[in-house]
């Protein structure tokens, strides 16, 4: 090493872990203005269909191919979309903080814009998995997937999705995340299905804490500071500002 290089001041190295701690908890509103359907929203998917007959485990064992239809249909639109303003905002918050993206959705938006760590309480449309052994799960790039497609130990696949009446995924590790973020945003989201809806207790009571959604009030989350609007008005602009651009 030469005289030089010693006596010149190196810039600290930042790595993810030295990034302050975020998480951004998403719904179905955020994907909404993709062209996915949200659940509850007027015209939203319940409407259409009654819940007990496709997406529940008595639903599979009783009517398989409505159960593999309405997941098919599902598929298909969301291959078909892309990721919105707001789902490129989140992702683009990495470039500053380290960002855990925890989401009640199914769709693969958030990855698609580039977000690198994404938790899907509720699983994710497209893989599949064993009927005989969970552990098997496939990623599934078609839209379509039928009855007599099998895992390799012979059983049927299904859809890599929490049903009704079964246990959220990752739900620990999220409630540890909220406890260790130092802010917290919530997009798109009616927090109506437990138990993720629960997880925004867990957030430090010094966090900054933020709700967005175009029709909540901000009375019913009084530990939340609430931000009228679509996800793809607020997010970007939010995105800028804390990332000083
Ligand atoms: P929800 O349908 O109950 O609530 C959606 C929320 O989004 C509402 O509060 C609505 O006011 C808000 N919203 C609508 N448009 C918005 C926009 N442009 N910007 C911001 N917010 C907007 O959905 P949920 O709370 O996610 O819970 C229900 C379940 O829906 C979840 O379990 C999830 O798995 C499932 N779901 C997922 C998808 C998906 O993967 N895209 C789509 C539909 C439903």
């Amino acid at each position: 090493m030469n005289q030089s290089s010693q006596n010149t001041p190196k810039p600290p190295l930042i790595n993810a872990s030295e990034k302050e701690p975020i998480v951004i908890f998403t719904g179905a509103g955020v994907s909404a203005e993709s062209g996915l359907l949200t659940f509850r929203d007027m015209g939203g998917i319940w409407n259409q269909y009654d819940v007990t007959e496709v997406a529940s485990p008595l639903a599979w064992r009783r009517q398989p191919e409505l159960v593999l239809q309405f997941y098919n249909e599902r598929r298909e639109k969301v291959i078909a979309a892309s990721p919105n303003a707001a789902h490129y905002a989140i992702a683009q918050l990495e470039e500053k903080f380290d960002v855990t993206v925890i989401t009640q959705n199914v769709d693969d938006l958030h990855e698609r814009a580039g977000s690198s760590k994404v938790l899907h309480l509720h699983g994710e449309i497209r893989k599949v998995r064993s009927t005989l052994d969970s552990k098997l799960i496939y990623k599934w790039p078609e839209a379509h997937l039928n009855l007599g497609q099998l895992c390799e130990k012979g059983s049927q696949l299904r859809p890599h999705i929490v049903w009704f009446g079964e246990q959220v995924f990752s739900l620990h590790e999220a409630a540890q995340l909220f406890s260790s973020a130092q802010k917290v945003l919530v997009v798109g989201t009616s927090l109506v299905v437990q138990p993720a809806a629960s997880l925004l207790d867990y957030a430090p009571f010094e966090a900054e804490k933020i709700l967005i959604n175009p029709e909540l009030q901000q009375s019913s989350f009084h530990n939340y500071s609430f931000m009228q609007g679509n996800a793809c008005e607020i997010l970007p602009r939010l995105a800028s500002q804390w990332l000083n651009v």
